[in-house]
């Protein structure tokens, strides 16, 4: 690696130890999720103008009206999945592929649906860039969740909805957590749902949230 590129690579580093310092003063515990962030690099999926603000605990855009989502909150909602390893996980909204590559450190498959052509493309190539080999980036309307690869371990909605799609509470395996961002559009609640394994359904509110739409069939019309 020329000298200029591994002194700027070392500059990230820096960066992602004082944002990971960051998440752990804000309350992140789990040291899979605070690991998985010092790793993932964040400035390569945003755009080149916008990698000094990369390891800044705020969201980007990254074209299409869309956004890489804060750490912080990538991080919180990491953590609230209460992943072991050996999970598959269903994102829906990939974005730019970033809680993709974070989950992909903390269980041992993820599927991610994204519904913007042009996004899954860039994402898959950025995965690839990272090095990621257990994330699948499918094109579609994630509200529906995949049914032909279901139940999942956990599931992580990372576009606010009206409410948590019935189709994605059906997918979740006994035991499995959902988390994601559902109410009024701006004004969302984080909400994690478990089935238990007796198969009983609970529901909890983890704070306010803010959260692009989820556009699809059991989100907001497009
Ligand atoms: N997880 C992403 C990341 O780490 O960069 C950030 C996601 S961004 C806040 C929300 C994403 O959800 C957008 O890329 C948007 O196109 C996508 N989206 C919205 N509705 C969707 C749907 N029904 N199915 C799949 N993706 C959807």
């Amino acid at each position: 690696m020329p000298s200029l590129q591994r002194s700027e690579e070392n500059g990230y580093v820096g960066a992602r130890r004082r944002l990971v310092e960051r998440l752990r003063e804000q309350g992140v515990r789990d040291p899979r999720v605070l690991e998985a962030v010092s790793e993932v690099r964040r400035h390569l999926l945003v755009d080149e103008a916008l990698r000094d603000q990369a390891y800044e605990d705020v969201p980007l855009p990254i074209g299409d009206r869309q956004t890489i989502s804060a750490p912080g909150i990538v991080a919180a909602m990491s953590e609230a999945l209460e992943l072991e390893g050996d999970e598959t996980v269903l994102e829906v909204g990939t974005g730019s592929g970033y809680q993709a590559a974070i989950l992909s450190r903390l269980a041992a498959r993820v599927i991610s649906i994204e519904r913007i052509p042009g996004l899954a493309n860039r994402a898959r190539s950025a995965l690839d860039m990272l090095g990621v080999t257990n994330v699948v980036v499918h094109l579609g309307d994630g509200s529906r969740g995949r049914p032909s690869e279901a139940p999942f371990d956990a599931i992580i909605v990372t576009a606010g909805g009206p409410k948590v799609p019935e189709p994605l509470i059906e997918q979740l395996a006994p035991g499995g957590r959902l988390i994601g961002p559902f109410g009024p559009r701006g004004q969302q609640e984080l909400i994690r749902v478990r089935r238990k394994p007796d198969g009983e359904i609970v529901r909890e509110s983890l704070g306010p949230c803010r959260f692009v739409d989820l556009v699809g069939e059991h989100g907001w019309m497009g």
